[in-house]
């Protein structure tokens, strides 16, 4: 009972705090100022008209009952709030008034000598009129329990005079209202402002709430979505800005599924890479433990291990590299350096491994090629390019790997450029678009083969399919790019553009 109630208060509450709510809230009570302030007005000009009507009528009674046989001041047109002194005589009602008028002859102190209208004489000694001969006009309300005419009436009480003297007063009084047109208007107005702003609420519930449609399905759809269950999506049709807000919402996720993806990827990748030195090690050693063995056949079963651990540390050092760089962890230090004074030292650097493998490491032209970068990271992806170079051409007869550098592209724009060309064995061009990628290896199995089957001067080269990757991921540090040209059979050629500076 209790959680019910707690449920419906958390109802109210979320009800109260939707938009939904709040702008059909403002909606009405906009809506609902500006017909209050319009029926008012309304309502004030239909009174005024109403009031002018009853005073010209008032005019006209003042002007039929003094008739042809008073003399009298003519009454102007418009009689206005003020109603002059007429002279009359002699001093009598002559016609009988309108429906619901009052008409009454006063004497000059003020006593009534002759009441023709809807009052009785006490009625009007008990109404709250002026003393008699005011100038002008009142408005006097005739409450319901003095008489049985009650409402607002205009009263005027114009002079009678006899040869310059007060002979009397003639007391006229018309409703204000007579078909009570301001009551029944007040009642419309009511009306018409209560079912407006009925049908305003309804109809504003309606459409906030088909408005808000998509919001709530966004809702649910996010509500449902799980960090492994990134595949749905919201789908929603039209062109309105939620539909726009249902569309960002889909690219977005289809942004976080592809990133998940290439996460496992990744993982799946690394764990794999990890587990083909973790097993060749495992049975190394077990062959070596299993029996009595001679020393040369353990130095090669130590030789492999070594190689394979070789081997994951390399690949550990680039993981860890990766995820650094990932991670927004790898702080460049910018400074300015010489790209050639760089490739000189990253082929002084590679020379050793170069005639190991029987690779001729040639220098081109390096001429001062001056840029803002990292020395360190740029030193790692030339040594990279270099590294592979070598690993991949001495394969063939009179491997030759050459390094140059220069500053100004075909169109002769002031750039940084450094190539590394090899005559190796090329990349075939359905592998040319994948070897940037992470883990992506032509030949992981050959690679590795010549590894574990060398004498432990190749352990140096065996590939983990990321140095390209990271490469890349410097260039593009500095602004720059990197791109490959190569032929099968014949040899590649990477080049990196940087900005020059
Ligand atoms: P790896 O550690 O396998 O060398 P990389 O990311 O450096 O990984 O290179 C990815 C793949 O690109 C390699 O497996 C190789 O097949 C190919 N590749 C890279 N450089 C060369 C090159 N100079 N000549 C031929 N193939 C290359």
């Amino acid at each position: 009972m209790d959680g019910r109630k707690i449920s419906l208060t958390q109802k109210w509450s979320q009800f109260t705090h939707s938009i939904r709510f709040r702008l059909v809230l403002w909606f009405v009570l906009i809506l609902g100022i500006v017909m209050v302030v319009f029926s008012a007005f309304i309502y004030f000009r239909q009174a005024q008209d109403v009031r002018s009507q009853a005073l010209a009528r008032l005019n006209y009674t003042v002007e039929h009952t003094l008739g042809s046989g008073n003399e009298h001041e003519s009454l102007p047109d418009q009689l206005g709030e003020n109603l002059p002194a007429v002279n009359g005589s002699p001093l009598s009602l002559g016609s009988s008034p309108q429906a619901g008028e009052v008409l009454a002859l006063q004497a000059a102190d003020g006593s009534l000598l002759q009441n023709m209208g809807v009052l009785t004489d006490a009625e009007i000694q008990s109404l709250d009129l002026p003393l008699a001969g005011w100038n002008g006009v009142v408005q006097v309300n005739v409450p319901k329990s003095v008489s049985a005419s009650p409402g607002a009436y205009l009263f005027a009480d114009p002079i009678l005079q006899q040869n310059g003297r007060v002979s009397g007063y003639l007391l006229v009084g018309v409703p204000l209202d007579p078909n009570n047109q301001l009551g029944r208007l007040l009642i419309s107005l009511i009306l018409g402002n209560v079912l407006t702003l009925g049908i305003a609420l309804t109809g504003g519930f309606w459409l906030a709430d088909r408005a808000m449609r998509p919001v709530s399905t966004i809702t649910q759809a996010a509500r449902q979505i799980s960090e492994t269950d990134l595949h749905k999506r919201l789908n929603l049709e039209g062109r309105d800005e939620l539909s726009q807000l249902g569309s960002t919402f889909d690219a977005m996720l289809g942004r976080l599924q592809a990133a998940f993806e290439r996460q496992r990827q990744f993982t799946a990748d690394a764990s794999h890479e990890l587990r083909t030195p973790l097993t060749i090690i495992d049975l190394e050693s077990s062959r070596g433990l299993a029996n009595h063995r001679s020393a040369e056949e353990y130095e090669r079963i130590l030789g492999t291990i070594q190689a394979e651990n070789k081997s994951m540390i390399r690949l550990v050092n680039n993981l860890l590299s990766l995820a650094r760089m990932d991670a927004g962890q790898v702080k460049l230090k910018f400074e300015p350096l010489d790209l050639s004074e760089l490739a000189s030292e990253v082929v002084e650097r590679m020379q050793p491994l170069a005639q190991v493998q029987g690779v001729e490491l040639q220098v081109g032209a390096l001429p001062e090629t001056m840029l803002h970068g990292d020395r360190a990271n740029l030193s790692q992806m030339l040594t990279n390019l270099v590294e592979n170079g070598i690993k991949y051409s001495s394969r063939v007869s009179q491997p030759r790997v050459s390094i140059s550098v220069g500053s100004q592209d075909e169109a002769g724009r002031h750039i940084a450029w450094v190539r590394v060309s090899d005559n190796g064995p090329g990349i075939s061009p359905e592998h040319l678009a994948h070897i940037f990628d992470r883990f992506y290896q032509v030949e992981a199995s050959r690679s590795r083969a010549d590894v574990s089957g060398g004498d432990g001067s190749a352990q140096e080269s065996s590939g983990t399919g990321l140095g390209l990757a990271i490469a890349q991921w410097i260039a593009r540090a500095h602004q720059g790019e990197i791109r490959v040209e190569s032929t099968r059979g014949k040899g590649s050629m990477f080049e990196v553009v940087l900005p020059a500076g």
